[in-house]
This record gives C-alpha cells, sequence and structure tokens, in this order.
C-alpha cells in the first residue's frame, strides 16, 4: 500500500490537488478538516468541541485525528493506497503515524509539500471563502493564528521527514495545473 502524505501551509490546495492524486492513483483521500466539518455540520459532541478551536484557527487534539485516521485506515478497502491531507500537522501525530503504519509492517511513501510564501495565504483563503462557505475563512484573526500554528506546530515536521529522506516539495504558486504536473512526476 502507498501512504503519501500531502503537505503544506494552509491555502496552499491541498484539497484542490489530492482529487487528481486520489483519482489517477486510486487512492482514498483523507482530509482531517473535511472530516472535523462533517462533524460540525452533523451537530455531533466532537464537531461542538471541535468548532471552537477550528474557528480560533488552533488544532483539534492529537488523539481527535489520530482516531479518525486509524479507523480510516481499517475500514476502507479497495485501494492502492491513502493520501492524507492536513494530517499530520504536529510531531506527536507523525509519531502517531508511524506507529501504526508499523504495526501493519507499513510505511510513509512519501511527503509532497505544496509552498506558497506567506503574503500567498491570506489572498488564497480570502478567494475560497466566498466559495466554499468555510467559516475559519471568513476572519482574519483567524486565518493569521493558522499561520502561525502553521510555522510553530506543522513546519517541524518538514524536518523529521527529510531527516527519513521522505520529503518532497513543489512550487505551488503556479496554475492549478502546473502545480498538479509537478506532484504527478514526483509520484
Ligand atoms: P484544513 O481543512 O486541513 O485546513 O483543517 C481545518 C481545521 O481543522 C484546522 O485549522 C484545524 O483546526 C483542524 N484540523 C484539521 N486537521 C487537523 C490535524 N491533523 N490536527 C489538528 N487539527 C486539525
Amino acid at each position: 500500500m502507498k501512504y503519501y502524505i500531502l503537505f503544506g501551509p494552509p491555502g496552499a490546495g491541498k484539497g484542490t490537488q489530492a482529487t487528481a492524486m486520489a483519482e489517477k492513483y486510486n487512492l482514498c483521500h483523507i482530509s482531517t478538516g473535511e472530516l472535523l466539518r462533517a462533524e460540525i455540520h452533523a451537530g455531533t459532541e466532537l464537531g461542538k468541541q471541535a468548532a471552537a478551536l477550528i474557528n480560533d484557527g488552533k488544532l483539534v487534539p492529537d488523539s481527535v485525528v489520530e482516531g479518525m485516521i486509524a479507523s480510516r485506515f481499517a475500514s476502507v478497502k479497495g485501494v492502492d493506497g491513502f493520501l492524507l491531507d492536513g494530517f499530520p500537522r504536529t510531531l506527536e501525530q507523525a509519531e502517531a503515524l508511524d506507529e501504526l503504519l508499523d504495526e501493519d509492517a507499513e510505511m510513509v511513501t512519501s511527503v509532497i509539500s505544496i509552498m506558497i510564501p506567506d503574503g500567498m495565504i491570506v489572498e488564497r483563503i480570502q478567494g475560497r471563502a466566498a466559495k466554499e462557505g468555510r467559516a475559519d475563512d471568513a476572519s482574519l484573526d483567524t486565518i493569521r493564528h493558522r499561520i502561525e500554528t502553521y510555522h510553530s506546530q506543522t513546519e517541524p515536521l518538514i524536518a523529521y521527514y527529510k531527516a527519513r529522506g521522505k520529503y518532497k516539495e513543489v512550487d505551488g504558486t503556479g496554475t492549478i495545473g502546473q502545480v498538479r504536473d509537478a506532484i504527478f512526476s514526483l509520484m
């Protein structure tokens, strides 16, 4: 099985690219952000707790997203692999993922990182806000906090995966098609 991680700051275009990657390589696309938004829409207890954190631009607890990933790995059949979008986002999550895969004698195939400069993040997210109606895209304060969270908690994963020889990066500032082709050339 293949286990790809799609990495990058908020607004880099991970969700857009994930759809094309999953289709071409028969991967199950797992977006922890989308799973959390589904819980919020369904009005579950988990969704209520997650909403407050998400709307503040903070991360939900590691154990919550780790459980979501483990249950998808166990239940999804008939694919050639998984494409993780927005997970892992902390070192603790990356270590938990390695342990989970190790139990099945599997490992992360590669981390594909879509990079855009901070200055472009706000513009991209504000453009998306109108189309997708995400509450966490609507406020500039929330967007700024997500950028800070990315730098402090998620960016250290670059060194983690570089040290394991798994890290690959594409320039995310081009068109959707250019970024997609650059990703496909790395898979
Ligand atoms: P996303 O759709 O990936 O931008 O995620 C939206 C929000 O969901 C994030 O800003 C976090 O609050 C939360 N979230 C998504 N994935 C994770 C994760 N792996 N760990 C913690 N929080 C997450």
